[in-house]
């Protein structure tokens, strides 16, 4: 049986708790952030701010993050641009059935390409917001908390983001932060707002 007789045979089940019912109960639309930058740009330090504003006032939230999801769901990828794709498209539809359960979720991936970022925005639709965190690429290789600038410039780590493999910016983000200018609570703080604003959250 191939792919396409498998479609033909399947039917959804309408479930009974709808979005609407879901809005009343949290009092926050399902949604998506979705942080792009380098490594080291500072995606999951303001992603974990965000999740403790938003925890703390009852939202329900969720991360997904990158560097966790290649323990899991995305082990048998590597970091070829081919793979990256694969790595997006696979959180991007986790994010949906969690958008589409109700909650926020924050996704913290590199996501280098621009085509990249398309590719989660088309398959996670309405209530996205994609957030550019914009850190000079010498500025992410100077905090190099982990030591992967180091490694790669050594060449002991392949197709690493900003040294043997490319970054495309963004240039139609929602939202761009600048960690050079802000601090992760103050950048946390500006989504927030934006969230409100777009009125993803009540
Ligand atoms: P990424 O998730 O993009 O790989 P991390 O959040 O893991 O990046 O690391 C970012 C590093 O930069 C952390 O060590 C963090 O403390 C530091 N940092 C300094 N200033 C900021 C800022 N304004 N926003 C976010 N991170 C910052």
């Amino acid at each position: 049986m191939n792919s396409k007789d498998i479609n033909e045979n399947l039917v959804e089940f309408n479930y009974s708790i709808n979005e609407r019912d879901r809005e009343k109960k949290n009092g926050c639309k399902g949604s998506a952030v979705w942080f792009t930058g380098p490594s080291a740009s500072g995606k999951s330090t303001i992603a974990n701010e965000l999740e403790i504003l938003l925890f703390n006032k009852g939202y329900p939230v969720v991360i997904l993050d990158g560097d966790n999801v290649r323990k899991g769901l995305c082990s048998d990828l590597d970091f070829s641009l081919n793979s990256r794709t694969e790595n997006v498209r696979r959180v991007a539809e986790v994010a949906k059935i969690i958008k589409n359960s109700g909650f926020i979720v924050l996704c913290c991936l590199v996501s280098p390409l621009i085509e990249q970022r398309k590719l989660a925005r088309s398959i996670i639709e309405k209530n996205f917001i994609e957030c550019y965190v914009k850190t000079p690429l010498d500025k992410c290789m100077e905090r190099d908390p982990k030591g992967f600038y180091k490694k790669a410039r050594n060449n002991q780590i392949l197709d690493f983001t900003g040294v043997n493999s490319i970054y495309e910016e963004s240039l139609n983000s929602e939202i761009v932060v600048q960690t050079e200018l802000v601090d992760e609570r103050k950048a946390a703080a500006k989504i927030y707002k934006l969230m409100k604003e777009k009125f993803l959250i009540f």
